[in-house]
C-alpha cells in the first residue's frame, strides 16, 4: 500500500541556533521541515517595540512575512520575575545584552530576586503562525518554576541554569533535551500548534 506522506516546511522567525536546534527536534519527527532566513539569504530584526509577548511576536512574524509567502512562526519568549514584576519578560534578550551576557545576568538576576525575597519565576513562549489562515493565530506556553539561589549545570540555554521546573521537578540546566522538550514554554506553545495543524489536516 502506498502511503502519502504530508511534509510541512516552516520558516522560523529566528536567528537564535538554541531556539532553531529545539524547534528541529520538536518538529521533525512530525514531519515538518524547519528553514531559518539565514538559510535564505534573510536577514531581518524588526524593533521589537510591542509591550507583550504577543505583540512582539506578531511583530517578528509580520515582519518576516515581508521576504516570503512560506508558513512562518516567530516566537517570543522570556522568563519572568513574580516579584520582581515580571522582569526581564519582554527584555529577556536585552537584559542579558546589557549585562555582558547570560551568565552575568544570570547572577544579576538572581541577586535582584533575592532581595525581595521571592523567587517564583516563570518562562512564556507565544508563538505565532502567519501565511496558514487569513490572519495570524497565536499560541501561548508557560513553564512555572523558580529562581535556584546559583546557576545550576550548563544544559540548554540563556535563563535555564538558573530556573527550576517546578512541573519537571528539575533544573533545567541540569535536565536532558527531551526532558526539557517536555516541560519547556516553547514545547507547550508548540503543541498547541501542532494541534491546531493537525486538525486542519495540514500535517
Ligand atoms: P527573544 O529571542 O526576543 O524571544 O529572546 C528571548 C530571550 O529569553 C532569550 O534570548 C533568552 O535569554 C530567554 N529565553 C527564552 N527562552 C528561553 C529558554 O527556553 N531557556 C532559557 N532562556 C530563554
Amino acid at each position: 500500500m502506498r502511503q502519502i506522506i504530508i511534509m510541512l516546511d516552516i520558516l522560523v522567525a529566528t536567528n537564535n541556533d538554541h531556539k532553531l536546534h529545539e524547534y528541529n527536534v520538536m518538529f521533525n519527527p512530525l514531519g515538518i521541515h524547519t528553514h531559518s532566513p539565514k538559510e535564505y539569504g534573510i536577514v531581518d530584526n524588526p524593533d521589537e517595540n510591542g509591550t507583550t509577548f504577543e505583540a512582539n511576536s506578531l511583530i517578528k512574524a509580520e515582519s518576516l512575512a515581508k521576504y516570503s509567502k512560506m508558513p512562518i512562526i516567530a516566537d517570543d519568549s522570556g522568563i519572568c520575575v513574580k516579584s520582581l514584576n515580571n522582569f526581564p519578560g519582554i527584555y529577556s534578550a536585552r537584559f542579558a545584552k546589557e549585562c555582558g551576557g547570560n551568565a552575568n545576568a544570570n547572577l544579576e538576576l538572581i541577586k535582584r530576586a533575592k532581595v525581595t525575597g521571592k523567587m517564583d519565576a516563570e518562562f512564556v513562549c507565544v508563538i505565532t503562525l502567519l501565511n496558514v489562515e487569513d490572519k495570524p493565530i497565536q499560541f501561548k506556553g508557560i513553564c512555572p518554576g523558580y529562581l535556584l539561589d546559583e546557576p545550576h549545570g550548563n544544559g540548554g540555554f540563556g535563563y535555564d541554569p538558573i530556573f527550576y521546573s517546578t512541573e519537571g521537578n528539575i533544573a533545567l540546566g541540569l535536565a536532558s533535551e527531551d526532558i526539557k522538550n517536555k516541560y519547556s514554554h516553547r514545547s507547550k506553545a508548540l503543541s498547541q500548534l501542532v494541534e491546531y495543524l493537525k486538525k486542519r489536516k495540514l500535517i
